[in-house]
């Protein structure tokens, strides 16, 4: 699954249909994509999914695809996105044909306009907003008509240069098409085309006071790029009308095909930039890059790998059918990776110490361990073994039920390839809390079996107290505790309080003193982690737990 995904087992869908007709019939020779974010935030899993879709199509079909930047909104952009826009597609395995921004386009697209103004399209309009609001009409009722509409054309073209040059205010003067204020579909309803907005942009600099709409710019985008399938969501189904409107008034070298798709939603998460920034802004998480953010920048952090985001939007597939995907598909892809891929070794969460009473004193034994017990070829290690251990807190029970295999005062207990051990004594502090065991082992045990063949019905996890390594875990949590906060009044108010939590004593074994930066491990019996490159301690992420705990809770809750 870590290899790039080959053609043949990919389902067809209903775009790769479409776009195997068009070179069937010869529409086209060649196909090009685009993937256009507007770079005013950190890209997230939605993203992900129109990556996938745009790279993977032009992939498949032997096309190209372009990275472009939609720069049209200079107060809400910024360079840090940008970068981190192409570090994430980078990341997620895809190059780019042609980096390209909007802004590259905008004395093209300044041209088309006046173009249509000589058309008698386009008009100049000082409409405010709350009159354009007004004049528009609603879903039952048709728009007005604004005075300004059958402004001269000479007029219009005055006005433009002069709004181009810088004259007026903010505000003062929009271009819109001129299309049909009757029109059913409120966006024919003589849209904005260029508004003005005296702002520094980070590519342009002070050269324009005035910036193309989005629903304009992004066609005429297009269409100079010679994109034939122009792949975007279910929201632009109702601007597809527009999009064709511009396209065919205006001589452009290509007019592309766009074609809707429905939006990723993934319960108890969002997909929305705006709401991404707000959690950072009001820091109810650290950063973009915050392990618990649906960002791809986040899931990385996490440790999530490029081929198992790749293989999630393969499994979620291509529909025009809005729903809300499972939490648990995106976890059993990375689950299903790093099954393959991770070390195995050995870590306490929440170390409670056993000492061995019948081991000699200052021994330490180096037991052999295999990195992956199914793939031999992955090797073995050694752990050292000593009198005194940490075990996982909840590995031990006092009056345990006869159904718990783990330890407890007079049962043994196998050591993950080292000794058998009995409990023979728990020691406490004066509240009553365990605070030690006593075991003894049997030496003739070594290796995790015994001459006798007696059998022992647990394994737990340990490390060496004097060889352990230090160190933080971090366990991660959905971010929200309802699964569409999005959906509700206050998406804040439903963050999960539990969604991060911090263990700062944890004790691993010694060969993760130094880990390798980019390694998922798994830690046997709790999950994978990887380790957290941010921090000065040594920190280890929690990427996801071995098994599905919520499914059972899902269930429950049914
Ligand atoms: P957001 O609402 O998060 O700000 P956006 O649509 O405004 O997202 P853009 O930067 O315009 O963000 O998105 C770039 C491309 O990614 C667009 O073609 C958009 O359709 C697509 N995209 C955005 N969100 C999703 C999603 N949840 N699922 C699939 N595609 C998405
Ligand atoms: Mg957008």
């Amino acid at each position: 699954m870590s290899e790039n995904n080959n053609e043949s087992q990919k389902p067809a869908n209903f775009i790769s249909n479409i776009i195997q007709q068009d070179l069937d019939s010869n529409k086209h020779t060649a196909i090009q994509t685009r993937f256009p974010p507007e770079p005013n935030g950190y890209l997230h899993i939605g993203h992900a999914k129109s990556i996938c879709i745009n790279f993977g199509l032009a992939e498949d079909f032997g096309g190209k695809c372009n990275l472009r930047f939609d720069d049209t909104n200079p107060e809400k952009e910024d360079d840090e996105y940008v970068e981190s826009i192409k570090e994430d597609v980078a990341w997620l395995g895809y190059r780019w044909s042609e980096l390209c921004h909007a802004s590259d386009y905008f004395e093209q697209l300044y041209d088309y306009a006046v173009e249509l103004i000589k058309q008698g399209k386009a008009y100049v309009d000082s409409l405010d907003a709350k009159q354009m609001r007004e004049y528009r009409g609603t879903l039952t009722e048709p728009g007005r008509e604004s005075p300004d509409r059958n402004r001269s054309i000479e007029d219009n073209l005055d006005l433009f240069a002069r709004m181009r040059a810088g004259e007026f205010e903010d505000g003062k003067y929009l271009l819109r098409a001129k299309i049909d204020m009757a029109s059913p579909n409120i966006n024919m309803r003589d849209p904005a085309l260029y508004r003005i907005k005296k702002a520094h942009h980070q590519r342009t600099g002070d050269d324009w006071p005035i910036y193309p709409m989005y629903d304009y710019t992004h066609c005429i985008s297009d269409a100079i790029e010679n994109i034939t399938h122009s792949l975007c969501t279910l929201e632009f189904e109702d601007h597809r009308p527009l999009y064709d409107w511009v396209l065919n008034q205006v001589q452009t070298p290509a007019h592309p095909q766009q074609i809707e798709f429905a939006r990723l939603q993934l319960k108890y998460t969002i997909t929305s930039k705006r709401k991404l920034n707000q959690l950072v802004t009001d820091k109810h998480v650290d950063s973009w890059d915050d392990p618990r953010m649906p960002t791809i920048s986040g899931l990385r952090r996490r440790g999530y790998t490029p081929a198992s985001i790749r293989d999630f939007c393969d499994r979620i597939g291509v529909t025009k059918k809005d729903s809300f995907i499972e939490m648990a598909v995106l976890e059993n892809s990375i689950r299903e990776d790093l099954n393959e891929i991770a070390p195995r070794v050995m870590g306490v969460l929440d170390p409670l110490k056993v000492t061995i009473e019948n081991y000699p004193d200052g021994q330490t034994e180096d037991m052999q361990a295999q990195n992956h017990p199914q793939k031999p070829e992955m090797g073995t290690r050694t752990v050292p073994f000593s009198k005194t251990l940490y075990i996982e807190r909840d590995d031990f029970m006092e009056d345990a039920p006869k159904k718990f295999f783990r330890l407890s005062q007079g049962r043994e207990v196998r050591l993950r390839y080292a000794y058998y051990v009995t409990c023979t004594d728990v020691i406490k502090d004066d509240a009553g809390n365990v605070i030690e065991l006593i075991c003894t082992y049997d030496p003739e045990s070594r290796g995790g079996s015994t001459p006798d063949g007696r059998k022992v019905k647990g394994t737990i996890h340990w490390v060496s107290a004097e060889h352990a390594v230090d160190a933080r875990v971090n366990l991660y949590d959905r971010l929200f505790s309802h699964p569409n906060p999005a959906g509700t009044d206050d998406f804040i108010a439903h963050l999960n309080p539990e969604s991060l939590i911090t263990l700062e004593n944890c004790k691993l074994e010694p060969s993760l003193a130094t880990p390798d930066e980019d390694t998922r491990y798994q830690f046997e019996r709790l999950g994978y982690f990887i380790k957290d490159k941010q921090s000065d301690k040594l920190t280890f992420n929690r990427t996801v737990t071995l098994r599905d705990a919520w499914a059972k809770i899902d269930k429950a809750n049914a």
